[in-house]
């Protein structure tokens, strides 16, 4: 019998397949800086080399673990398995279409999120995922890890842009479920189960996005409000005043902008002065001319008199909103500069994000005293990144090593208050634990019935997600070539591409 690597290189050809451990370093340290193992890489450009490469690893016994931009912050794309392939995206990179009737995009995986939204623009249409790695991350990790970002409270994860999938099933099958509908309750809405499962129970090999009117006018501020509680008091009026503009409102906290002033070069605070509390606030509307910065304008006006607001500015041009969301998103990638760093992605209900991060600082201070709490994000969408710097001058590991227990006060003030423990970067490999304290069993059942049904071999991403299974024997022939493999294709969209 051939060997895995051999049958792979007749099927994808030689730029199809790396193995030099050279070639497979960089696909084997995501941000986190974990190195993974892997037996190889496959890069294959079209659905069918995806089934043929998920066919033959299920029929070899190998783990497949699919990766896109590799920017995910749980490992998810980080296989840790001498015998795994590595399933990389980034050749299917193709827009199919571009429907501007229909409001839709039919876009393969490996298509960065940056030319999606670039695609759309050029077809006078907006994709509206938007988040600090948009320049590499891809749609396929976007929609396999449900990316939240900038936008949410305006137009929804990336669950909520997609109408349809087309999928390689673990036994190596292709679904194509690329239906541009808006409306379709014909059974169970199959493609909800692989949004969000971070590849555990197929490859999305292209997807079906809804589009918006482009945005035609923004306004762009960054405000000082004295507490959460007065930043959600703000979001509420403009929300009103705006007639629901609002596209993005996210905080920071005084440790989290010291951060950002203090490691990134050039920066300034955008106020006279540094606050306890800041606020990055963007409208946006699609009908020209309505004159957002000045409704801002007179807003935040309106709220400094009312005292909910303590101080503010406008950009004044793209460049200066361009600098203030520097703030925020490169900021928010330099806490390492500080020492040992814990990270954690929670959410709560909206009201309750005063009381969450209150008790954080709370809990935090009397656990390890002298830690500093950057508290940030999307406090539009009840989602409050934590992450917890070791206290100055500390020793770096013996702070880590209280990893569980932070963890857990963090976790826990979370999920006492209604909240989650994950908001929008999931599970992968390093929440695992989390997932099984925090999920009720009856959820975990679910989910591991649902793997067995899909994945009774457990080839897709094992480890991740859902703890890995005992090891199976392989069982060779078990399972149709790809190419011949039946195809289950819903009816062709009728699709206007961009070009024409
Ligand atoms: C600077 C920075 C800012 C970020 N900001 C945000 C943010 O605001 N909001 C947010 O939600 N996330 C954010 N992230 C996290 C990350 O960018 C997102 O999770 C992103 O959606 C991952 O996409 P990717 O292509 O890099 O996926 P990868 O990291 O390559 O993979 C992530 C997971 O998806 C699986 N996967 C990848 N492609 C496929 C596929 N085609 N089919 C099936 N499974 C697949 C992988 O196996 C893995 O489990 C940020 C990350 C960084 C580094």
């Amino acid at each position: 019998m051939p060997t895995l690597q051999d049958s792979l290189r007749d099927r994808l050809g030689p730029a199809g397949v790396l193995s030099d451990p050279a070639d497979l370093a960089p696909y084997l340290r995501g941000p986190l800086r974990v190195e993974g193992r892997c037996a190889l890489v496959a890069r294959p450009s079209t659905v069918e080399e995806v089934a043929a490469v998920v066919a033959l690893a299920a029929e070899h016994g190998c783990p497949v673990v699919p990766q896109g931009g590799n920017t995910g912050l749980c490992d998810g794309a980080i296989p840790d398995d001498p015998r795994a392939v590595l399933l990389h995206l980034g050749r299917m990179n193709r827009i199919r279409a571009i429907d501007p009737l229909s409001y839709t995009m039919t876009a393969e995986a490996g298509v960065i999120l940056a030319h999606a939204q670039a695609a759309a623009a050029e077809a006078d249409l907006l994709f509206p995922l938007s988040l600090g790695a948009e320049g590499s991350c891809q749609i396929g990790g976007n929609l396999a890890t449900n990316a939240g970002g900038r936008s949410v409270l305006r137009y929804g994860s990336a669950r909520d842009l997609v109408l349809g999938l087309e999928v390689v099933l673990p036994d190596g099958r292709i679904w194509n479920g690329l239906r541009a509908l808006r409306k379709d309750n014909t059974g169970l809405d199959l493609k909800q189960m692989f949004l969000g499962s971070e590849g555990t129970l197929g490859v999305i090999t292209a997807a079906l996005l809804t589009l918006e009117p482009r945005v035609a006018d923004r306004a762009c501020a960054f405000v000082a409000v004295a507490d959460p509680l007065a930043a959600l008091r703000l979001l509420d009026r403009l929300r009103r005043r705006s007639g629901d503009a609002v596209s993005s409102f996210e905080i920071m906290n005084a440790y989290s902008m010291a951060v950002a002033v203090r490691h990134l070069p050039g920066a300034l605070y955008p106020l006279s002065s540094p606050t306890p509390w800041s606020v990055l606030v963007e409208l946006s509307s699609s009908r020209a001319g309505g004159d957002l910065s000045a409704l801002l304008t007179e807003a935040l006006a309106e709220a400094m008199d009312d005292g909910l607001v303590a101080d503010a500015t406008l950009a004044q041009n793209e460049a200066q909103a361009a600098a203030f969301w520097k703030l925020r998103d490169e900021g928010a990638t330099l806490y390492w500069k500080e020492g040992g760093l814990l990270l954690h992605d929670p959410s709560v209900p909206l009201a309750r994000v005063p009381d969450f991060i209150a008790r954080v600082e709370r809990e935090v201070a009397l656990a390890v005293p002298g830690a500093r709490v950057a508290a940030f994000g999307h406090i539009g969408d009840g989602n409050i990144h934590i992450c917890v710097s070791q206290p100055e001058g500390a020793d770096k590991r013996g702070f880590l090593a209280r990893k569980a227990e932070v963890q857990g006060l963090v976790y826990g003030a979370a999920v006492a208050l209604g909240g989650s423990f994950s908001a929008e970067h999931g599970i992968g490999r390093t929440k695992i634990d989390a997932l099984a304290r925090y999920r009720a069993p009856v959820e975990l059942g679910l989910m591991a019935t649902l793997k067995q049904a899909l994945d009774p071999a457990g080839i897709m991403n094992p480890g991740k997600v859902l703890p890995a299974p005992p090891p199976q024997a392989p069982a060779p022939q078990a399972l149709p070539p790809a190419l011949t493999a039946p195809v289950l294709t819903a009816p062709v969209p009728t699709v206007v591409t961009a070009a024409s």
